[in-house]
């Protein structure tokens, strides 16, 4: 049992002054591994004064003080790569293909910025103007439980390579795994104040984050519904926002693919992170054409997929967080009945064999119109449908039609012909073919999977303000 009781200010670990604690599960198991102390308001105040005293000497700092500070933090979240992979096995049931990937990526987010700024200009001169890209201040970064190793690191990256100081409140369920990236994040030995880690609720630390006026910008990463509510609250200052929303990303099968090939990529960018990813591709477009042969590889390809212990490296989906997510994944399912559609594979109720753990049945709907609840709705779960379409028109149109428009995937034997598609979609990033995460280019949605960009070039413009010198 693991007893949290401390939070991470002013570069030391202390006693919140909150009092309320939550408690901390194993989704395989559904046993109660722990406890966590959370913040308060108070704290979270405590944590921005702090990030605010280390702010004008920080911002000073030079690019090569910098560039160190993200060498020596991706230095110490390496070293303890096996501990922070158990903890995110334990704590979250991420399979062991995911957790590999989540350390290794939250690393070297501290070297990709790293790079960035080695190449980074931050003066220009524009006509008479002499512009130079200021860093924005306190910065305060709010996280979900999804990756958390990843968002904290990327956005922790940005703002020390920006030069501001950043206060982050990661999920209030992935409290042991804070906790251990914390000690490797305090042993890279940074200046005091520059980075603070309070633990604690969303209405509580998060809210007070959003509306204290020492904070210039917030970036955040979770619910569509709570990015709203963040914008709301800090319109009253005015302050900058990232916003990483939610999605519900099509994932088109173009008539000309080689289904042989498509259809496990297709399953992979649906099922990822056991489907409880922002990117995931859970909308997939098939040719009518071909929909019998592609409906009959994908329920095979589906029902091969190994659900279970997140240990076994030949598990691809690993358990829901928590009950609450669970339930919310079984409801979709009911719903996705209720609604008319078919079950090709999966259903509702627990995978045979497993009787504990918060795990769903890795589930596919046919019969789908792109009208339904299960087409439009984010489910955050290892359910997918399949919509068919008549043309390529029919299914641009179909792609395009959601609110959303995070990452689209494209599937096709032709380069130019998936090129051309991916040029007609609304979506901050399209995959062709499954191509591999290129941490350096932008991240982030169109409509309302969120505003601004993240990562490389475009993601460290974003927590800088131009100032021009007119002389
Ligand atoms: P969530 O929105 O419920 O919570 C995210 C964070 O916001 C948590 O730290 C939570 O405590 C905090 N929060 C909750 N209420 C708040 C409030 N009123 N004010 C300030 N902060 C508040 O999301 P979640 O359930 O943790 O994560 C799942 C969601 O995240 C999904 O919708 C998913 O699509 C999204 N997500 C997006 C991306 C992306 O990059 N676009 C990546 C991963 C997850």
């Amino acid at each position: 049992m693991r007893t949290i009781t401390q939070i991470y200010i002013d570069g030391a670990f202390v006693s919140p002054h909150g009092e309320e604690t939550a408690d901390l599960f194993n989704p395989s198991t559904e046993e109660k591994i722990g406890t966590v102390r959370l913040g308060d308001r108070q704290d979270a105040r405590a944590a921005i004064a702090a990030a605010k005293r280390a702010f004008p000497a920080f911002s000073k700092t030079s690019k090569a003080e910098r560039i160190d500070m993200l060498k020596r933090l991706s230095a110490a979240v390496s070293a303890r790569t096996e501990e922070l992979t158990a903890a995110m096995a334990e704590e979250y049931g991420a399979p062991h293909y995911f957790t590999g990937f989540s350390v290794l990526h939250a690393a070297s987010a501290f070297l990709n910025m790293a790079e960035t700024l080695e190449g980074y200009d931050f003066t220009r001169q524009i006509g008479r103007a002499e512009v130079t890209m200021q860093p924005l201040g306190v910065v305060a970064a709010i996280t979900p439980w999804n990756s958390n190793y990843g968002f904290i690191c990327g956005k922790l990256a940005t703002a020390i390579a920006a030069g501001s100081t950043i206060v982050i409140k990661p999920s209030e369920m992935s409290a042991i795994q804070t906790q251990l990236l914390t000690e490797c994040l305090h042993a890279a030995g940074l200046p005091k104040g520059v980075f603070n880690i309070v633990n604690g609720r969303g209405d509580v630390v998060g809210a007070e984050f959003s509306v204290h006026p020492d904070i210039a910008k917030v970036t955040f990463t979770g619910s569509t519904a709570v990015g709203r509510q963040i914008l709301k609250a800090g319109a009253e200052t005015l302050k900058r926002v990232t916003l990483e929303l939610g999605g519900k990303g099509p994932n088109i099968i173009l008539a000309d693919a080689d289904l042989g090939q498509a259809i496990p990529t297709v399953l992979m960018m649906g099922l990822g992170n056991s489907g409880q990813a922002c990117v995931a591709g859970t909308r997939i477009l098939a040719p009518a054409s071909r929909l019998t042969e592609i409906l009959a590889g994908l329920k095979a390809g589906i029902e091969a997929v190994k659900t279970g212990d997140p240990k076994d490296p030949q598990v691809r989906v690993g358990p829901m967080v928590s009950q609450k997510q669970f339930d919310r994944v079984q409801s979709y399912i009911r719903l996705g009945r209720e609604e008319g559609a078919e079950i090709l594979a999966g259903g509702e109720g627990r995978p045979d064999g497993l009787e504990r753990g918060w795990f769903i049945r890795p589930t596919i709907f046919t019969s789908v119109t792109n009208e339904m609840r299960i087409a439009r709705e984010e489910i955050f779960g290892p359910v997918l449908v399949v919509i068919p379409y008549k043309d390529e028109e029919d299914a641009i149109r179909i792609a395009n039609d959601t609110s959303y428009g995070l990452q689209a995937y494209v599937h096709s034997s032709d380069l130019d012909h998936s090129r051309k598609i991916a040029d007609r979609l609304e979506s901050g990033r399209v995959v062709i073919n499954g191509a591999p995460h290129e941490p350096l280019a932008p991240f982030g949605g169109f409509k309302q999977s969120g505003i601004g960009r993240e990562y490389g070039r475009f993601g460290l413009e974003a927590m800088l303000e131009p100032r021009a010198v007119l002389v």
